[in-house]
């Protein structure tokens, strides 16, 4: 009966938070995917979902290897959602999106450099660009999972950006958050290539960032 209640609780929340993304425009016509780990499986939005279409009962589960049942496909994605469970065991949600400043970040195949303290929020003093691989394939996912070892988000070159996390509300919140820095580094590289933080000055924001258990989830 918990589970049960738990997994209504996630598929509720799965909706919600898919509807929320769209919502504030950081997923448009069906390109960005969101999952939470279900157990052993997950649960994840449906190929083709939109914030008009994707119900409770559309959410899929699929096995980390990939197994589902039922008439609805999981997104297409589910091999990235699934390697990153697999090699992070403290990740409980994984949020994929298209937005229009990681997107633009990422077909230059660059990471997104510490120009602001707040890109330290993700782990490091960067945020990795993983090279382009096709979408869905196992190479993509792989990548994605070795890129996010030490880190809560990354790019993906050519593609888009992904990010994992504690829950689902705080897994957007990431995803939501390098769309702003990565506008802000677009802005901020019209008038010239910023300054970066130096090494020392990393060193005191992640001493000062564990003083106040700030925003930090590897
Ligand atoms: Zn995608």
């Amino acid at each position: 009966m918990a589970n049960e209640v738990n997994e209504a609780s996630l598929r509720e929340q799965l909706v919600e938070q898919y509807k929320y993304v769209e919502g504030i425009g950081l997923n448009e016509l069906s390109s960005g995917n969101l999952s939470v780990r279900f157990g052993d499986n997950m649960l994840i939005s449906p190929s083709g979902a939109t914030s008009e279409n994707i119900t409770t009962d559309t959410v899929v589960e699929v096995s980390l290897e990939g197994e589902w049942e039922g008439d609805r496909k999981p997104s297409s994605e589910w091999r990235m959602h699934a390697a990153i469970y697999l090699k992070h065991e403290k990740t409980e949600a994984v949020v994929h999106t298209h937005s229009d400043y990681c997107v633009a970040l990422a077909c230059q195949l660059k990471p997104l450099p510490g120009f602001h303290y707040l890109v330290g929020s993700f782990g490091g003093n960067d945020v990795p660009c993983v090279p382009y691989s096709t979408f869905g394939t196992q190479s993509l996912g792989d990548d994605a999972a070795e890129a996010l070892t030490d880190r809560t988000a990354c790019l993906l070159g050519n593609h888009g950006m992904i990010a994992r996390g504690r829950n689902l509300k705080a897994t957007v919140s990431l995803a939501h958050r390098l769309e702003i820095m990565c506008r802000q580094y677009v802005l901020t590289s019209q008038l010239k290539e910023p300054e970066l933080l130096t090494d020392k000055q990393w060193e005191e924001f992640f001493d000062r960032a564990q003083k106040v258990s700030y925003g930090r989830f590897i």
